[in-house]
């Protein structure tokens, strides 16, 4: 008996599998938002007041008055359930990179028995999911386990269509019975408003008078993989890790380069066009979709929208990512490295900052007076950066993206900014002292007149950087690509409103003293870089020149690993800013590394124990049955007087005893369980069991390269990834 059948049937399915066909859902100015209870729909159907009320919470984040939440329930139900919809749910998001639901109906009984379909403002407005079962931690013991959701009227409800059918989703924030955040959109929102704050001070002390709201802004690029789901199924590793734990490399892979920017494949165009229909009647703005560097794997990026609405339409873009690959008969890998030896997936966050009236404050602009403004937020960035560089690696820090960071196709784990050769000069200058500054002469003997015909830097194509200006906003570009967004643009926006706080404080004291709003900018900018402007670097961030000047002559911080990355939650500076800046409490800021760090251990202990497993079960086995094949052939012949060649044998034997003790090793370490604090578990996983799972690899690897095909029972890395 042969040992790949599973694999055989498998790319028997894959190759001889009907096209799919999509029915598009009509053209984009039907579909649009067509499910969305959006601001238009809300025009047509709630009062003057309550519309003007609604309009005011959304662009403002003003709270809203019961009296018109009810109204705006009653109209949301009426719209709902014209739709088809039976059932509402306030959709949250806890601390893991997760999205939670829960589902209630409309439908109530009235005293005659009768069945009536309720929905008040206070029904819209709170829910009460049993929190017990989300990871909270250090809140658990203090949050009498219920968790309650509140409904988020910046964010547009909507209906979600399933095979179960037509469910409102209404957008919430999820929080303890003590008040305290248990997920990711409350410290969000607090972000927002505490960088609106800082915001606002330096743009008064920069003789602004007119300023609405400042909100910030997120475009963020999804990278994905999709492999057929024959193969998917067929290999536990990719449906309890995400990854192959085991795959020895295919003899093409992506040197050539043949992928990027490509010709879809007709499967995956097909998949995309369903996709983005339904994201289209979402409202979801999905902009841009093409190949990416490895074989199977691909982009989208959607339009920017303001942070809040971005990280839920993020999320919901990657289930819906997931069910349309599965209707399709793909897998989605979302995984930051699915395949060992081919390029990962990120997620590249595209971050700034605005308002109505002074508009996108990291736009250089078209006056001198835009220009100072742009360069104080600017300056404000790079402080942010070189000061926070560990919390916004640890909040990008996670077991899967520990694969990508600092190997040579993503950034490397040294937290640094780029800013074009145009700009970083005009920095320099700042630094130097090298502007002229005259009474009379006006703005432009600041020397910033090379800032005024701004053209966006061809240079914004330095890929090795982690942190990218591009024009008119930052790039970060660490980020994981099955990460949730808005860890890391609550960590730009606490670290952004710090440091405008630091440039209000100082500018004051520079106009107190008499200096000109020029002469205190110049003086500001040229501290604050003086300070900070180590952080800037534009050059080959994969380079090893780097990796030691940066931690050298620079004195920034090179942190590899997320056992390495978390702690800075724990760094009195870092719980200092998110208590000063309003965004997370002490207990708030500890019960998010406590979770972190919880999933990073269970990550690594499911991947061991798949490990372990598979090489046991499935792979030694393997090489056995093929041993007991050569070995029989090679005793048959020599008793017929024919010698075969034993090299081959013996080096399959050498590799499947290494393989069991290297296997035996891997799981002797994981019965530690004596760790004096979580750090130090963090630690051992990093150093001591993913080493031992890579030794195991190793030899497994070496035997899929020599055990004849036929035996071999897990999919090839050649057929996942180049068969569809
Ligand atoms: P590239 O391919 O060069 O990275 P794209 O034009 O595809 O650039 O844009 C990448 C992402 O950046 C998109 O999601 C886009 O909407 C977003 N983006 C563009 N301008 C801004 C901005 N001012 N603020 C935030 N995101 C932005
Ligand atoms: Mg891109």
């Amino acid at each position: 008996m042969s040992g790949n059948e599973v694999r055989q049937q498998a790319i028997n399915e894959v190759t001889s599998r009907p096209p799919t066909h999509t029915t598009t859902g009509g053209p984009l100015s039907e579909i649009w938002a067509c499910d969305v209870f959006s601001l238009v729909t809300m025009e047509e159907c709630l009062s003057k007041h309550a519309f003007k009320e609604m309009k005011k919470t959304v662009q403002t984040g003003a709270p809203l008055d019961p009296a018109t939440a009810d109204v705006v329930a009653a109209a949301m139900k009426d719209w709902a359930l014209s739709k088809g919809v039976k059932f509402f749910s306030h959709i949250f998001y806890p601390m893991t990179n997760i999205t939670a639901e829960k589902h209630d109906g409309f439908i109530v009984t009235n005293s005659d028995g009768n069945a009536i379909t309720e929905f008040t403002g206070s029904l819209l407005i709170k829910g009460e999911p049993d929190g017990s079962s989300f990871p909270n931690g250090s809140l658990r013991m203090t949050n009498a386990a219920r968790g309650y959701t509140a409904w988020d009227p910046t964010s547009p409800a909507y209906v979600m269509h399933t095979a179960n059918g037509a469910t409102l989703m209404i957008p919430s924030v999820f929080f303890s019975w003590t008040g305290e955040a248990l997920d990711k959109k409350i410290p969000l929102l607090r972000s927002n408003a505490a960088m609106d704050k800082a915001a606002q001070r330096v743009l008064r002390l920069m003789g602004e008078t007119e300023i609405e709201t400042l909100n910030s802004s997120c475009g963020a690029e999804q990278e994905y993989f999709l492999i057929d789901a024959h193969f998917a199924n067929s290999r536990p590793d990719l449906l309890l890790a995400g990854r192959t734990l085991f795959g020895a490399p295919s003899p093409k892979g992506q040197e050539f380069d043949d992928h990027y920017f490509g010709a879809i494949p007709e499967r995956v165009q097909v998949f995309m066009q369903d996709f983005e229909d339904k994201l289209f009647r979402l409202g979801i703005p999905a902009k841009t979709h093409h190949n990416e560097v490895a074989p199977g794997q691909f982009e989208l990026a959607p339009y920017f929208e303001a942070a809040n609405v971005a990280a839920d339409h993020q999320q919901l873009m990657m289930t819906i990512m997931k069910s349309t690959a599965k209707a399709h008969g793909f897998v989605c890998l979302l995984h930051e490295k699915p395949f060992a030896g081919i390029n990962g997936s990120g997620k590249h966050v595209n971050w700034s900052v605005g308002n109505s009236t002074q508009g996108n404050l990291l736009d250089p602009g078209s006056t001198p007076h835009d220009n100072l403004n742009f360069l104080l937020f600017c300056g404000a960035v790079i402080r942010g950066v070189h000061e926070y560089g560990p919390l916004l690696r640890a909040v990008i820090a996670s077991a899967a993206n520990d694969h990508r960071l600092g190997a040579n196709e993503a950034p490397p784990a040294i937290l640094s900014v780029y800013l074009g050769d145009q700009l970083e000069a005009v920095f320099n200058d700042i630094r130097e002292g090298n502007v002229s500054i005259s009474s009379d002469g006006g703005v432009m003997d600041l020397g910033l007149s090379q800032i005024l015909p701004f053209t966006r830097d061809p240079g914004d194509r330095n890929r090795t950087s982690p942190f990218a200006f591009t024009g008119n906003r930052f790039e970060f570009r660490a980020v994981g690509s099955s990460q949730s967004v808005s860890g890391p643009l609550v960590a730009m926006n606490t670290m952004l409103a710090d440091s405008l706080g630091w440039i209000a404080d100082k500018l004051e004291a520079q106009l107190a003293g008499g200096a000109s709003q020029l002469e205190a900018v110049a003086t500001v900018l040229k501290e604050l870089m003086e300070l900070h402007g180590n952080v800037v670097f534009g050059g080959d961030g994969y380079s090893s020149e780097w990796h030691t000047a940066a931690v050298e002559e620079r004195g920034l911080r090179n942190i590899p690993t997320t056992a390495d990355a978390l702690p800075a939650f724990l760094e009195p500076g870092v719980i200092d800013l998110f208590e000063r800046t309003g965004v997370l409490s002490p207990v708030e800021l500890e019960s998010r590394y406590e979770v972190y760090a919880e999933q990073y251990i269970m990550s690594i202990a499911v991947e061991a124990k798949t490990t372990s497993e598979l090489a046991k079960t499935v792979l030694y086995p393997a090489a056995m049955t093929y041993l007991a094949s050569l070995t029989s052939t090679i005793s048959t012949a020599a008793a017929i007087g024919v010698e075969l060649e034993t090299s081959g044998v013996k080096v399959i034997a050498g590799e499947a005893n290494s393989l069991l003790t290297a296997v035996a090793e891997l799981d002797g370490a994981m019965g530690a369980d004596e760790f004096s604090s979580t750090e130090e578990h963090m630690k051992y996983c990093a150093a001591t069991i993913r080493p031992l799972m890579d030794s195991v690899r190793s030899h497994a690897d070496a035997l899929e390269a020599e055990v004849g095909d036929e035996y071999w029972p897990l999919p090839k890395y050649r057929e996942m990834l180049f068969i569809r």
